[in-house]
Parts: structure tokens; sequence; C-alpha cells
């Protein structure tokens, strides 16, 4: 049996990186996928072909996870189409990073709304059915920048502590209806996002990890499968750093 054979995922932000790689490693576990994305329409007919291909129904809408109207919309489509979400990941995010000197308030502003106001809508559009099921699994992904803070990212550092408080606050406000709110902090994971950083701070952060390596979409997508599962129906409210031993 697999892990997550009969559950249906909805995935934000799944058209690359962690996002597709926590897609593929849902489907391959046997749960039909609803990913999103904002701007890249073809790479996401691709992403969906190849999702497919592990048998499962999958479906990849364009939805700005940071927009109300839009998580109300999706939604509402994925249960009339799938009839129940068992499992939300809340994993879009972007990074406007720079000091805070030079940061201007749009560039904090749209990183709070898109990192963190995103997990606001579509925990609370997803509510409604997790409560009517009285069952829901909640994946937010945070960071191990939202524990401990980096210099050059207050606007991100910001969003993804808040993601933290939010999913322990709906852990605590939702566990009596059996849902569970929990958070991945990854650490340095090779990406698109973090293919713009300075060659420099990379190598800084990659000699600082204990395992020697950046790690892997794949490497979260094991532990989002985990919370995903019922491996995990007695944890809720918890931060799981996958970071190779950075943050200790
Ligand atoms: P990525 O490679 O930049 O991918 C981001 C994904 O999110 C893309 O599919 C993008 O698609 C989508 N997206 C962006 N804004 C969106 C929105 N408003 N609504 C819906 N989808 C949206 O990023 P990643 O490195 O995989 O990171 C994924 C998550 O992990 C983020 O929350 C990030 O903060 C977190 N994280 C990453 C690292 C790391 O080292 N990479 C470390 C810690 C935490 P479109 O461009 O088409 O919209």
């Amino acid at each position: 049996m697999k892990l997550l054979e009969g559950k249906v995922a909805i995935i934000s932000g799944g058209t690359r990186g962690i996002g597709k790689g926590i897609a593929l490693k849902f489907a391959q576990e046997g749960a039909d996928v609803i990913f999103t994305y904002v701007s890249s329409e073809e790479t996401a007919n691709a992403v969906e072909k190849e999702i497919g291909a592990f048998g499962g129904k999958v479906k990849g809408y364009k939805s700005n996870a940071a927009n109300m109207e839009d998580a109300v919309e999706l939604i509402n489509k994925v249960v009339e189409e799938f009839g129940q979400i068992d499992i939300l990941v809340n994993n879009a995010g972007i990074t406007k990073d720079g000091l805070l000197m030079r940061m201007s308030e749009e560039n904090f502003d749209d990183v709070i709304k898109i990192n963190l106001n995103s997990v606001f809508n579509m925990t609370k559009a997803a509510l409604r059915t997790f409560l009517k099921q009285k069952n829901g699994s909640i994946i937010n992904m945070s960071s191990i920048v939202g524990v401990r803070g980096n210099a050059g990212q207050a606007n991100y550092s910001a969003s993804k502590a808040g993601i933290i408080g939010f999913t322990k606050s709906i852990a605590a406000e939702l566990g009596s209806r059996n849902i569970r709110c929990n958070a991945i902090a990854p650490g340095f994971i090779a990406t698109e996002m973090t293919e713009k950083l300075d060659p420099e701070v990379v190598k800084g952060w990659s000699d600082s990890i204990p395992l020697k390596r950046p790690g892997t979409p794949e490497d979260i997508a094991n532990a989002t499968v985990f919370l995903a599962s019922d491996m995990s129906t007695y944890i809720s409210g918890q931060v799981l750093s996958v970071c190779g031993g950075m943050l200790m």
C-alpha cells in the first residue's frame, strides 16, 4: 500500500523546485495531485504530463495564492472535481533580498503577501472542507531563516517566522477536529530560487552544512510525504527542520 493512496493533495507553487518535487513524490505515493502556479503555463503543462505518468489524477491551475479570490475559486473547483481535500501544502514563495537600508516598502510588502498572506488565504479557503471531513493535514513551507533570521532577508525571514506562528496557532485551533498543521523548515536547497544567490554566499552556506551538501527538492518531498501521511497522525504544531544539520 502506498503512503498516500486515496488522498487528494493541493500544492501551491508546483511547477519547479521544491513544489514540483513534492508533487512528483505525492503522485508516486498514490495521491491525486493539484498544483498551482502564477506565470509558468507551458512548464505547468509539461509537469502535469510528468506527474500523470504515475497513474493518478493530476491538474495544474493558474492561481495566485496571494489573492484570496483566487484561493477560494481554486478550492471550489477542486472540491467540485475531486470531491475532497486531504492534504494542503502551502509551498509558494519568493525572495526579494536586500539589506534593510536598501529594502523598499514594496519589496517588504510583496514578500509578506506572497509568502505569508498566501498561507492564510489557502488555509482559510480550504477550512470548510477540512471541517466537514473532520480530517486534514496542512503543511506550510517555512525556512530555517524563519527560525534564526538572516542578514539581507528581513522581509523573507519575517514571512517565514510568521508562518511558524500561524502553523502553531492553527494546530491548536483545529486539533479537536482532527486537522493537523505542521511546518517544514528547509535549509539550503538547490532550486531556481537559490540559483540567484551570490556564489560566495552559496559557498559559505554549503561549507556550514554538517552533511556537506545542499539539500534537494526530494529531501524536502520525503519529509512532506511523512507529514501528509497517516504515519504522522499524532504530530501537529511542529516545525521539522530539513537542513542537513545546519540548524541544531
Ligand atoms: P522556486 O524554485 O522559486 O519555485 C516557486 C514556485 O512557486 C514556482 O512553481 C512558482 O511558479 C510558484 N509561485 C510563486 N509565486 C506564487 C504565487 N503567488 N501563487 C502560486 N504559485 C506561486 O522556489 P523553491 O526554492 O522551490 O521554494 C519553494 C518554497 O520553499 C518557498 O516557499 C521557499 O521560500 C521555501 N524554501 C526554499 C528554500 C531553498 O533553499 N530553495 C529554503 C527554505 C525554504 P510561477 O513562477 O509560475 O508562479
